[in-house]
């Protein structure tokens, strides 16, 4: 599959004029080819901002896009209805399926970035009834969620990891058992942040059905999905991907480095081993749930932690101790701090579980790295507010004239 798509894929990046500039008569014509293009960096394309990779007519793009890098210079992605396809596609590839019977609650953002366009647009080519519930907006806190999880019977919800945490506290805030009150509910999809296995299981017990979760970027749109066996696998009948070892400069089929990606079906932006500069494992190994796709396990930034004593600690690693602790303790918010001597963690539980969950995560963390470990109870509300589990929505519309008790600072607020 991969050979017969690329041809045209080389083509489309032929017309784009950041590649006619940077590779000239050097324009790949088939794999060989390929092999020997330099690596498109996300600098590449802050350079190329806003335009510089478009390989359509401007009239032919159906959307915009942006993600936010650490430097403030936005990185630039666009797409035509053709390309949409191709992503929809590609998220709507979830085992649990996804069809006319589901209410589908989209809870990412939709502002600049893909990632709540592309659930929409999954949802809604499978027929599904979709309830957007962008997740940086005023107008949906998580008292709200909670109450149109229930209300609207919502099957299938898309979200970061930590989402379906914060809802079964602001549930039970609500006196509603996240097991037991959404009887609609079928399964949970996620992605956008690293997510260990443990908090993985523990997302799934709390709520009482499978966590599905989703790989991929604003750049490209889903590049992997997970199979009923729980492993990511990445879309490699729509792409072709690589893995770089920036150590070595080593690159390959499979192994850990940075993953590289080669979009197969490209329109508006063709991209040509993309370096996503997400640290991964690709193997090509069989699965039990027979899918002939390579498999990815995305590291990311989480793989790469802080010193303490002798020991190394990663944000992955940790959050495995944290949410190995048996489910009755109810942990689901953390925090900890790196410090030379010494990693201090404090985790938010209710008061009966408090010694006990203490006691056994510093044990763990002891077992794990051998260092200096402080573990303190933090009361339920700690670190995630209860304000802002139970906040309603406070949404005004500017407006000029107030009445003799109103407060008239309000006046031209959109907040
Ligand atoms: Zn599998």
């Amino acid at each position: 599959m991969q050979a017969r798509q690329l041809p045209l894929a080389l083509r489309r990046a032929a017309a784009s004029p950041f590649y006619r500039r940077r590779l000239g008569p050097a324009l790949p014509r088939d794999r060989a080819g390929l092999a020997d293009t330099p690596l498109t960096t996300k600098q590449d394309l802050r350079d190329s901002y806003p335009f510089g990779m478009l390989a359509v007519p401007r009239n032919r793009l159906a959307t915009y896009h942006e993600s936010s890098g650490t430097t403030g210079v936005p990185t630039a992605s666009y797409y035509t209805d053709g390309d949409w396809t191709d992503l929809a596609q590609r998220y709507a590839r979830k085992w649990t399926g996804i069809g006319p019977a589901d209410t589908f609650l989209v809870r990412t953002p939709y502002a600049l970035m893909i990632t709540g366009h592309l659930a929409h647009a999954a949802a809604r080519m499978c027929g599904a009834t979709v309830v957007p519930a962008d997740n940086r907006t005023t107008a949906m806190p998580y008292a709200r969620v909670v109450r149109a999880l229930h209300d609207l019977d919502v099957t299938l919800t898309w979200s970061l990891p930590t989402e379906p945490l914060l809802w079964a506290a602001a549930a039970r805030l609500a006196g509603l058992r996240p097991d037991r009150d959404f009887p609609s509910l079928r399964a949970l999809f996620v992605g956008g942040e690293p997510l260990s296995r443990a908090r993985r299981d523990r997302i799934a017990e709390i709520w009482g059905v499978p966590v599905v979760e989703e790989y991929g970027s604003t750049e490209t749109g889903s590049l992997a999905g997970q199979c009923p066996r729980g492993r990511l696998h990445l879309w490699a009948d729509r792409a072709i991907f690589e893995v770089y070892d920036p150590g070595t400069g080593r690159i390959g089929p499979d192994g850990c480095g940075q993953l590289v990606v080669t979009p197969l079906y490209r329109e508006a932006m063709p991209l040509l081993r993309y370096n996503i500069e997400d640290d991964v494992e690709v193997r090509y190994e069989s699965c039990g749930c027979g899918w002939a796709l390579p498999t990815v396990r995305v590291l990311g930034r989480s793989a790469s932690g802080h010193a303490v004593g002798p020991a190394t600690v990663t944000q992955a690693r940790l959050e495995e101790l944290v949410f190995a602790l048996p489910v009755r303790y109810e942990v689901m918010f953390w925090r900890a701090s790196a410090q030379p001597h010494q990693l201090r963690v404090e985790i938010e539980v209710p008061a009966g579980h408090r010694d006990a969950a203490c006691a056994e995560l510093a044990a763990a963390v002891r077992a794990e790295y051998g260092i200096e470990v402080r573990v303190d109870p933090v009361e339920p509300g700690g670190l995630v507010s209860r304000d802002a589990l139970t906040a309603t929505a406070d949404v005004v519309k500017p407006r000029g004239l107030f009445g003799p008790d109103e407060d008239w600072d309000r006046a031209l607020r959109y907040y």
